[in-house]
């Protein structure tokens, strides 16, 4: 079996375009099959490199590794549609296909491009010496056009309802109808999973293969992710990309897994490792209704991934962000580091929002909260408290988080303020927030040095 993904390389990948991807792969490798990557960049005006490129990062981030493609190769090669089309391999079917007298030359005027001049099933060789525009168009016969769909059953096109359609524009380059029949069959794709927006052009499609003799691959049309509105998710809803999910501290293992349950249900469980799906994938069982997109679960889920995963490779995955995202890191210790992760996943659901919830562990730059100024810092107890436990604090030995919580009963006990105003006053202090991982296991990874220094600089 052999499945494709095959996207234009007109922006960044989709998240859609990822859950596609993913359907694909899944298949492919449950049916220890192929799967190819193909880039269909025959939009010259719409296609770039950059885009492409950010493409192949975002699939190899997700996961989803492809046996051939531009990149690899492989032997149904070139994977990228310009290189076939420059090699004359759209051209030589449309030649094809006019010789049948299944398709037509139209060529229109030079100056006014829409005026159509003349078809012929002759190549209409003055006009292009004159410089005219010539395309290949498809003539659409009487009748009907069916094809099965995995998810839909039976579907049938009365012909009537479409139009003959181009498949070789006049730059010589070929539409997407025409080009994904030739190259799907000359790949050797045996099933073509994509989004529901496709349907509409898949009667073209077969029309071309029962033209041309060929066998017809298996089709799964799957239904789009809506946004809130139940409007195909786009950029109207908010950034889509798999990208800006990255940048902001998704993980891979996260993005995956929500993009499967979103349509496809492998039971109760909710929070798994798509990667051990694989066996369990079926995809008639994916829904044939619209699934709503809701970045919240994402988080939600992503937050259960970042809980449950291995401590190590949380920590892996967080310094990769780092790099990625650009954000600035000093030099610390492995364990100290593998201290302050293992501590501040339990509130946080992104890596972003991990960065962000650690900062005062790796930065003496943080800023005092407002509130923490107003209702604590500056209260009449502060300046007294703070001064015994820099007093304590800096005869304190042991740093364990028993040792630093017996310091903070004692300080609590000495009757200057409440138990909580305490606590928070030397949470504000080290931190400078009032939301933090436990105070005493804060003071325990911050030790002795840190903690007395920003006691000290919280009196000024
Ligand atoms: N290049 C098409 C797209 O990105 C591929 C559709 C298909 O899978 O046939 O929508």
């Amino acid at each position: 079996m052999r499945l494709r993904f095959a996207p234009s390389p007109t922006g960044y990948l989709h998240v859609g375009g990822a859950r596609t991807a993913l359907f694909n792969w899944l298949y492919a490798r449950r049916m220890d099959g192929k799967f190819i990557l193909r880039i269909e960049d025959t939009d010259l005006q719409r296609s770039t490199k950059e885009y492409e490129q950010a493409i192949l990062d975002a699939l190899r981030w997700c996961g989803l590794d492809w046996d051939e493609g531009p990149d690899v190769g492989g032997p149904y090669g070139p994977y990228r549609q310009s290189e076939r089309t420059k090699a004359g391999i759209y051209s030589e079917y449309a030649k094809k296909l006019v010789e049948m007298g299944r398709a037509y030359y139209t060529v229109y005027d030079k100056i006014d491009k829409k005026k159509e001049l003349l078809r012929t099933f002759e190549f209409p060789k003055d006009y292009v010496d004159q410089g005219h525009d010539v395309t290949i168009t498809f003539k659409v016969q009487k009748g009907k056009t069916k094809f099965y769909d995995l998810l839909k059953g039976e579907l049938e096109f009365d012909n009537s309802t479409i139009e003959d359609f181009v498949m070789i524009k006049s730059d010589g380059f070929p539409t997407y109808n025409f080009a994904v029949v030739i190259d799907d069959h000359l790949m050797r794709i045996t099933h073509v999973f994509r989004g529901e927006d496709h349907v509409s052009n898949t009667p073209k499609q077969i029309m071309i293969y029962e033209a041309l003799g060929w066998d017809i691959p298996q089709f799964m049309h799957i239904p789009l992710i809506l946004g809130f509105d139940r409007t195909p998710l786009s950029k109207r809803h908010g950034a889509t990309s798999v990208e800006h999910f990255r940048r902001i501290g998704i993980l891979s293992r996260g993005l995956m897994n929500y993009l499967a349950l979103l349509g496809w249900s492998v039971g109760e469980e909710e929070i798994f490792d798509v990667k051990e799906k694989v066996k369990h994938f079926n995809p008639s069982t994916i829904s044939n209704k619209g699934v709503i997109f809701d970045p919240s679960k994402l988080e939600w889920v992503n937050g259960k991934h970042m809980r449950l995963m291995n401590i190590e490779e949380l920590l892996e995955e967080f310094n990769d962000w780092i790099s990625f995202a650009g954000k600035k890191m000093p030099q610390v210790e492995r364990p100290y580091m593998l201290r302050v992760v293992q501590v501040c996943r339990e509130k946080v659901n992104t890596l972003a929002q991990l960065y962000d919830f650690a900062y005062p562990f790796f930065f003496d730059d943080y800023s005092f909260e407002e509130q923490f100024v107003s209702e604590y810092l500056l209260s009449p107890f502060a300046e007294e408290l703070l001064k015994k436990a820099i007093d304590m604090f800096i005869s304190l030995e042991d740093w364990s988080v028993a040792g630093t919580e017996r310091v903070c009963r004692d300080l609590a006990g000495l009757g200057i303020a409440s138990k909580n105003k305490v606590f928070q006053t030397l949470r504000g202090a080290v931190t400078g927030r009032l939301v933090t991982p436990g105070l005493f296991e804060t003071l325990s990874i911050l030790g002795k040095q840190k903690t007395t220094e920003r006691l000290t600089r919280a009196l000024e």
